[in-house]
């Protein structure tokens, strides 16, 4: 069985869904910081299946224990975190306590119930400015937020564990710009507040929610002046992440980290023609200042996932606002 923390959010809900459909069999834990319990009953929708899910959070070592003996868990998907960049300059504590503290409370309870294999959900965050494009997984890291640093130190205490003790098998993924949603549209990702992130708030301007999306900066050195991102379907992400899960299991005991990206810029002005065709009409924007703390252009190079896992992303720019758009069109 396979727990998935942070099950009911974007990532976490996509992966339950296509887990489910490979066979195996899930238990969900969140503490609905940043998702709805409805999500559940979509799950179950989409799948046809009443999910185990325990509303939990991860820092509670007790309520996890409980969870550990209750179900027969073998593998660790780690989706449970905070994940805005600008609210973690606003509350690093919180930041660092949630995931940080998050992922050693559910390293702990793992050790104790010999569960040693474990998946993290890191970011592309952790690399900052690129110093060189395509960005391998060997490239300098200097994250430039409270939100990279503390997936860096993520990362960093799964290794020393891995390095300090027999039998962990550890996939760290490293994802570049998630987009997009479940084909079926009956899950994606669900908006909360206004959104820091591009593809949800061009599908708030595409509902008419919000009047123009602002574009960040027209003047980068890209091919269109706006900025450059390696956006990769959800779809093809939770893939890599079903691959990963497959190839620990034939590792006696393993740490490795893998980019997952297309390995393709995309800009911001290409994402937003794409969704103009999608829903069938013009989005209007507005160019404005640069965001602080964006780079010109951040795209993967992939090839190590290629390589050891036989993973590539495979669908489109155009896929991503399709399902994208599908998802928002119902949602009610
Ligand atoms: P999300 O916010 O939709 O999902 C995270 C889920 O975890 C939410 O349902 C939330 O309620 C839950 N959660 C948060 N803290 C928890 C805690 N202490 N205990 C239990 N549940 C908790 O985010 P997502 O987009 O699905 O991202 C999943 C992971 O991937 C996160 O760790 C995030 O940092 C990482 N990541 C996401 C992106 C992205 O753009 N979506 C990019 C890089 C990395
Ligand atoms: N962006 C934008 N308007 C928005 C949100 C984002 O122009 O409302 C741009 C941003 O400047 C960057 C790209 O879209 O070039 C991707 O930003 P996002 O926040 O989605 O992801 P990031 O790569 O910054 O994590």
């Amino acid at each position: 069985m396979i727990l998935l923390t942070g099950g009911l959010g974007y990532l976490g809900s996509h992966m339950a869904a296509q887990i489910i459909e490979q066979g195996h069999e899930v238990v969900l834990v969140d503490n609905l910081s940043n998702s709805q319990f409805a999500v559940l009953d979509r799950l179950s929708k989409l799948t046809g299946r009443v999910i185990p899910f325990v509303q939990i959070d991860v820092r509670d070592k007790a309520g996890l224990q409980q969870v550990f003996s209750q179900y027969p868990i073998t593998q660790v998907v780690h989706f449970a975190g905070s994940k805005s960049v600008n609210e973690s300059i606003q509350q690093p504590l919180d930041y660092y306590d949630n995931n940080v503290n998050g992922l050693i409370s559910l390293l702990y309870v793992m050790k104790e119930a010999q569960v040693k294999t474990i998946v993290f959900s890191s970011t592309a965050a952790i690399y900052g400015e690129p110093e060189a494009l395509p960005i391998p997984e060997s490239s300098r890291q200097a994250p430039i937020t409270p939100y990279g640093r503390s997936k860096q130190i993520c990362e960093q205490v799964l290794q020393d564990l891995a390095h300090a003790e027999k039998g962990w098998k550890i996939a760290v993924l490293r994802y570049f710009n998630p987009a997009g949603a479940h084909p079926s549209g009956i899950i994606g990702e669900v908006p909360n507040g206004i959104p820091n992130n591009l593809v949800p708030y061009i599908a708030q301007v595409a509902r008419d929610e919000r009047p123009f999306l602002q574009v960040f900066g027209s003047d980068y050195n890209t091919v269109d002046g706006t900025g450059v991102r390696d956006f990769i379907h959800v779809q093809d992400l939770i893939d890599g992440h079903s691959k990963a899960l497959a190839w620990l299991a034939t590792q006696p005991q393993v740490f490795d980290t893998f980019n997952l990206g297309r390995g393709e810029g995309v800009s911001v002005k290409q994402m937003l023609d794409a969704f103009s065709k999608a829903v069938g009409r013009e989005i209007p924007y507005k160019v404005v200042a640069r965001r602080d703390g964006d780079s010109a252009s951040v795209y993967a190079d992939a090839s190590h996932a290629n390589a050891l896992l036989g993973w590539q992303a495979t669908r489109t720019v155009d896929q991503m606002a399709v399902d994208t758009w599908r998802f928002y069109e119902n949602l009610v």
